[in-house]
C-alpha cells in the first residue's frame, strides 16, 4: 500500500493560484471555503521588499489530531495515508476544526453554491439566470458540479458539516494526480508514494532539505516544502516557451 505525500517546490511556485481554482472546480468547493489556500507575507521596507507565498492544503498528517478528536469517526485515515471525511457520519460538532493546527477544515454554515440558486437574470432582459443555466444542463455544470467528485464522497457537501482537501482521492484511486498538481503551470507540486524510493517525491526529498508546517508539534504532516523562491535562480517551467 502506498503512502501518499506532496512536495511543493517554492522555487518553482509563482503564486498564480491556479491550484486553488483547479481545486474549486474539481471538488465543487463552495464560496467562502478553501480546500487549497495560501499563506502570504510581505517583509522588508520599500524598496527592499520581499513577498512570500506558501500554498497550503490539508497536510494529511500521519498523527492527525482532527481524526483523534472526532467522536463519530467521520474524519478518518485511509490506508494510503489520506485523511478523509464522511459527511454522512459528521454531526457538525467542529472538534476537528478546533483540533487541526493548520486551519484547513471549513464548516458549511449555509447551503452551498448560493450563486447557482439565484433566479434573477444576471443582466435583466438579456441573460438567463444561474438557475436557468444549471437547469439547461441537468444541474451538472462546472463550476457548480463536477460529477467525478461524487465517485468517492458527496459531490457537494450539505449545510451543517465540515469539509476539506482529500488529495483528490477520487482521482488518485484511478491512478490520476490530484487536480492541483495537474493544473500547476510551474510544476511546483509533485505528488506520489513516499514509501517508494524511486518516486519523484522521494527523490526530491532526498535531494533537497524539506520543511513542513509546524513540524515540531508531532502531527507528521505529509505536505513537504522544498527550497525558497529566488528570482536569480529562475527555471523554465511547463508554461515556458
Ligand atoms: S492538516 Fe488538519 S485536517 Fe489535515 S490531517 Fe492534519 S490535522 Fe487533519
Ligand atoms: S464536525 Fe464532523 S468530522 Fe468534525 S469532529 Fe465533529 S463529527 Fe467529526
Amino acid at each position: 500500500m502506498p503512502r501518499y505525500a506532496m512536495v511543493i517546490d517554492l522555487q518553482r511556485c509563482v503564486g498564480c493560484g491556479a491550484c486553488s481554482i483547479a481545486c474549486r472546480n474539481e471538488n465543487n468547493v463552495p464560496e467562502g471555503i478553501y480546500w487549497s489556500n495560501k499563506i502570504t507575507e510581505t517583509v522588508g521596507v520599500f524598496p527592499n521588499v520581499r513577498y512570500h507565498y506558501i500554498p497550503t492544503l490539508c497536510n494529511h498528517c500521519q498523527n492527525a489530531p482532527c481524526v483523534r478528536g472526532c467522536p463519530t469517526k467521520a474524519m478518518h485515515k485511509l490506508a494510503n495515508g489520506i485523511t478523509m471525511h464522511d459527511p454522512h457520519k459528521c454531526i457538525g460538532c467542529k472538534y476537528c476544526m478546533f483540533n487541526c493546527p493548520y486551519g484547513v477544515i471549513y464548516f458549511n454554515w449555509g447551503k452551498p453554491h448560493q450563486f447557482w440558486r439565484n433566479k434573477d437574470e444576471l443582466i435583466k432582459g438579456c441573460t438567463a439566470s444561474p438557475v436557468e443555466e444549471t437547469k439547461a444542463v441537468d444541474g451538472r455544470v462546472i463550476p457548480y458540479y463536477n460529477p467525478d467528485r461524487a465517485e468517492t464522497s458527496d459531490g457537494i457537501r450539505p449545510k451543517g458539516v465540515v469539509e476539506k482537501c482529500t488529495f483528490c482521492d477520487h482521482r488518485v484511486k484511478k491512478g490520476e494526480l490530484p487536480y492541483c498538481v495537474e493544473a500547476c503551470p510551474a510544476k511546483a507540486r509533485i505528488f506520489g508514494d513516499i514509501k517508494d524510493p524511486n518516486s519523484a517525491v522521494s527523490k526530491l526529498l532526498g535531494k533537497h532539505r524539506p520543511f513542513r508546517l509546524r513540524e515540531g508539534i508531532g502531527t507528521e504532516p505529509h505536505v513537504f516544502y522544498i527550497r525558497n523562491f529566488n528570482p536569480a535562480q529562475y527555471e523554465a517551467t511547463k508554461g515556458a516557451a
